[in-house]
Order: structure tokens, then C-alpha cells, then sequence
């Protein structure tokens, strides 16, 4: 049973938002892409430990702290008296496993991830036991692409291969686990202790002159938006959307980019790129939000 879910963290959620709305170049656009692939990778993931249907916990996505040091688990599963933690790799293509390292074909040094996992393992152990509570802790990295292949992989190594997963996955479903209290705790207790904003963020810094307004379609992120009565229509890709609901989107995003400023009617009607009347954002926003002050002083909280 899915005991956390994943969510998009507020970093991916931001460069997105960037993505469209400005020109992210350089190291900014290859982060965002590898941050994306990550989440992607972690998704995929996500879907065969949610079609598990032995007595266990699953928890996705734990940011946690022990002494100082700030760690993270893609995935971890509370089933048969100890503690499976993944870290998720959706590396393509072919790899050389040599010496403990990791080289993508034909010889580009990565970071090798096996490598690290004892070092989680052993934070994730510290955390536990400060806390008076330890299970047996058994990490494995997953390389979860499907074109991802790797040569000269070691036969006991601590990762599970494309092929292997789904062996992995009925391994642990043939397990006659039953989740105890204790192991009820733990999980209790990780949820309890994870940290939801990540202090490592490297979004660039922007303003807000240099982005694009308008209102972007949700389903393929066009600009390519026209108001057919109270219904937005894309052009690119034909989705439809209330206005209502449109504008609201965007004042989200409005709100994740500049979490202290203030929503008003001119802010607003300029953000969506000033193709809705000002009267009908004024009745959208005093529908959806609280008015503060009076007349033109009006912001909506
Ligand atoms: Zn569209």
C-alpha cells in the first residue's frame, strides 16, 4: 500500500514554469532536463511498487535529516520485518561497469550510485536508531530505462537491471508479509520527519519583466490561446478550458514564481497577457479569493 505519495517538487514545478515562460539556456536547461528524467524515471517507478499487492508500506520521495546531513530516498518499502530503499537511475543507453566504476560507453566516467548507497544506508540507520526504532536495511539501486544496458556488471551487485524489476516485483509479492506496529511506526515516523522544501535549489534568478505572459493551454503549454465566450480554446492542439479555471491556473504559477506578491485585478489581467476583460478577472478572483482593502487598493489573499 502507497503510504506517501511523490509529488513534483517546488524546484521542477518553478522550472517549468520558467521553461515556458522564458528562455532557460545552457547548464539551467540541462538541469531542469535531468531534474524532469529523474522525476520521470521515479514515476515509472512509482507505477509497479503501486500494483504490489503484499501487506507492505511504500514511501516515495523521503527528504530527511540526521546530524547535519540531508539525505534522500527515491523509494522505500516496509515489508518483511526490513527496510528496501531504492534510488532511481534512468540513465540510457550502454554503460561499462569496470573496478567500481561507472563509465557510459565508451568511456565518460558518471558518478557511480552503487557506490553511495551505503552511505544513505548507513544515514538512514543513524536516523533510526536515534530514534530508537531499527530494522535491517537492504538498499539497491534500480536502472529502471528500458534501453539502459550494462556490461560487465558484476554478478551480486546492488542494483536491479531493466530485466530484472519485474522478477524484483513478484519477489516481493510472494513475500507472506504482514505489517506489524512497529514497522507502522517507522513509517509514521519518516513521513513525520520529511523535509517538503529542499534548502538545494538551483533555480536562476528571474524577474518578473522578463517572462511571457499570456495563458498557456494545459495540455501542450501553447500561448497559442484564443477566448471563445467564457471557454479558452488552444489552437495548437484544440483543448478546451474554462476561463475561469485558466486564469486561476496561471495565478498559480503566478503565485509559485512570486510567493509574495500581490494578486490584483492589473496584475492579473496583465500576467494572462491582457486577453481577458478586467471586469471578468475582477469576478474570477473575488469568486475564488478573499478580498483585501477597497477600490483600487484590492488584492485578493
Ligand atoms: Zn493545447
Amino acid at each position: 500500500m502507497i503510504y506517501k505519495y511523490r509529488t513534483k517538487s517546488d524546484e521542477l514545478i518553478v522550472f517549468e514554469i520558467l521553461d515556458k515562460r522564458s528562455d532557460l539556456q545552457g547548464k539551467d536547461k540541462q538541469y531542469f532536463l535531468n531534474l524532469l528524467k529523474g522525476y520521470e524515471g521515479e514515476v515509472l517507478f512509482d507505477s509497479l511498487t503501486e500494483q504490489l499487492q503484499s501487506d507492505c508500506l511504500v514511501l516515495n520521495d523521503l527528504l530527511l535529516e540526521v546530524n547535519n546531513t540531508i539525505f534522500q530516498i527515491d523509494s522505500l518499502i516496509l515489508i518483511d520485518g526490513k527496510i528496501n530503499t531504492y534510488e532511481v537511475k534512468y540513465l540510457e543507453g550502454d554503460y561499462l561497469y569496470e573496478s567500481n566504476k561507472l563509465f557510459k560507453k565508451p568511456r565518460l566516467e558518471v558518478i557511480n550510485p552503487i557506490l553511495q548507497l551505503s552511505r544513505s544506508e548507513s544515514l538512514l540507520n543513524q536516523l533510526l536508531r536515534n530514534h530508537g526504532c531499527q530494522l535491517p536495511i537492504d538498499a539497491t539501486v534500480v536502472f529502471n530505462h528500458p534501453t539502459f544496458t550494462l556490461y560487465q556488471a558484476p554478478l551480486h551487485l546492488q542494483a536491479l537491471l531493466p530485466t530484472q524489476i519485474n522478477n524484483h516485483m513478484k519477489t516481493l509479492d510472494s513475500i507472506p508479509s504482514k505489517i506489524n506496529e512497529k514497522q507502522k511506526k517507522i513509517a509514521e515516523l519518516l513521513v513525520s520527519l520529511h523535509i517538503t522544501k529542499s534548502p538545494f535549489t538551483k533555480v536562476p534568478s528571474y524577474r518578473y519583466e522578463e517572462l511571457r505572459k499570456g495563458i498557456t493551454c494545459e495540455m501542450c503549454d501553447s500561448f497559442d490561446v484564443v477566448t471563445e465566450g467564457r471557454t479558452c480554446l488552444c489552437r495548437e492542439c484544440g483543448h478546451r478550458e474554462s476561463v475561469s479555471s485558466a486564469v486561476l491556473r496561471s495565478v498559480k504559477e503566478y503565485q509559485m514564481l512570486f510567493p509574495e506578491g500581490k494578486i490584483t485585478t492589473n496584475l492579473v489581467y496583465d500576467w494572462c497577457g491582457g486577453i481577458h476583460p478586467k471586469r471578468s478577472i475582477r469576478r474570477i478572483l473575488s469568486t475564488n479569493f478573499m478580498n483585501v482593502g477597497v477600490n483600487q487598493w484590492t488584492y485578493y489573499v
